[in-house]
């Protein structure tokens, strides 16, 4: 048939986690923890399907959920927002960006996006009929060239997708760059489209720039969120869209036939949970800081270098010292070979990439890093 998507093939995530499975391989690749989330959280499941709540949920959200969020965010972030109207719970960080994209783009609209960019925002955009613009984040510290951002937008670009804490390259933003982002969206009019799923996993004490703390630039902001990176529960797939009332209301009837709305027991499980243990997400970036630094710390005299990552669970290693390979036969080689699997960096990108980088996930029990770290030494 005539593909909709002739360039776009099983996502890497799949690849490298089945090529992992495949050869017994310790599975650094595809972001997810290898611990539970708390018990508490769990049992709070369990108990609500055995209270029946199993049917669906409204198609927003559950408003306890809804409420729940929107009284984290004032906490955070300071913004007041109606908990009906600007909250939206979806099937996951991915959903949300999916109804994002199609709420706002029309066949012949750019959206500017930053290479390396997570792999969802282009499918989502070419099924949508619009164009994505590539510009590249700046190595070795991946910060946006915002005078090139200005040079990219024309009268048919519409929307800019940031990722703050990025995944794959850890970088985050400041407030300098918020502050550029701002004038550039209001002088041209453009929305934005904020994937914020690694708010709570940022480090050494650096404050997210959450595009909520910006009440001008919120107005034509849709900012995603995801329980799964939060609560150590990438499987339950729900997240949710925060946007001012005309844009959720737009967003809304969009969502509401991608997949109407999202498993109820977990639902009430995460508002209850999120009232009873603010303190889970407070202490989230102590929790991976320590697990960054072990990881950085057992690989100090391998051939790896590398910059820790500033947020994420991700850790990226520079290997020419290595080997010659380009990272996609090194990835694949890793796993094969010693047993360690990673996700190759150039595949986020559009432009051939000149740096040599593998991703590692580090939402790992301790032991699963050190046993890593020492195959990774020996090469
Ligand atoms: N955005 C980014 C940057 C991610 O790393 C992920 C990965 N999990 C998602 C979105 C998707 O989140 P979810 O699993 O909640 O759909
Ligand atoms: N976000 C996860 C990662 O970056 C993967 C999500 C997925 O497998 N779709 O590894």
């Amino acid at each position: 048939m005539n593909s909709k998507l002739p360039n776009v093939g099983t996502t890497i995530f799949s690849v490298m986690t089945q090529l992992a499975n495949e050869h017994n391989a310790i599975n650094l690749s595809q972001g997810f923890p290898d611990f539970q989330c708390p018990d508490e959280l769990m049992e709070r499941v369990y108990f609500y399907m055995k209270q029946g709540k199993n049917q669906y949920a409204p198609m927003a959200g559950l408003p306890v959920l809804q409420q729940q969020i929107a009284d984290k965010i004032d906490n955070l972030y300071q913004l007041q927002i109606n908990a009906i109207d600007e909250v939206t719970i979806t099937s996951g960080a991915t959903e949300a960006l999916f109804c994002a994209i199609h709420t706002v783009i029309k066949p012949g609209d750019e959206v500017i996006i930053f290479d390396p960019s997570y792999d969802s925002y282009e499918p989502a955009i070419l099924l949508a009929g619009g164009k994505a613009v590539h510009l590249p984040l700046i190595a070795p510290d991946y910060h946006i060239d915002w005078e090139a951002v200005k040079k990219s937008v024309n009268e048919r670009t519409r929307m800019i997708i940031i990722n703050n804490p990025h995944n794959p390259t850890g970088s985050v933003l400041t407030e300098d760059d918020m502050l550029q982002l701002s004038i550039i969206v209001k002088v041209n009019d453009l929305f934005v489209l904020s994937d914020e799923v690694y708010e709570h996993i940022i480090f050494d004490r650096k404050f997210h720039q959450s595009v909520l703390r910006y009440p001008d630039l919120y107005q034509r902001c849709f900012a995603v969120f995801s329980f799964g990176k939060t609560y150590h529960v990438t499987g339950w797939k729900v997240g949710y869209c925060i946007a001012p009332p005309m844009l959720t209301s737009e967003f809304r009837k969009v969502h509401q036939f991608v997949t109407f709305d999202t498993a109820t027991p977990l639902q009430y499980a995460l508002a209850d949970f999120m009232k009873s243990c603010p303190q889970h997400y407070l202490a989230l970036p102590d929790f991976y800081q320590q697990k960054r630094d072990l990881f950085c710390r057992l690989l100090i005299d391998s051939k790896f270098t590398l910059i820790p990552s500033q947020g994420t669970f991700f850790q990226l290693l520079e290997y020419t010292a290595i080997t010659t390979q380009d990272d996609v036969d090194f990835a694949r080689a890793l796993t094969i070979n010693q047993k360690v699997a990673s996700i190759p960096v150039s595949v986020f990108s559009m432009q051939p990439v000149r740096e040599k980088y593998l991703r590692f996930c580090f939402a790992k029990d301790d032991a699963t890093l050190v046993k890593a770290a020492d195959i990774l030494n020996q090469l």
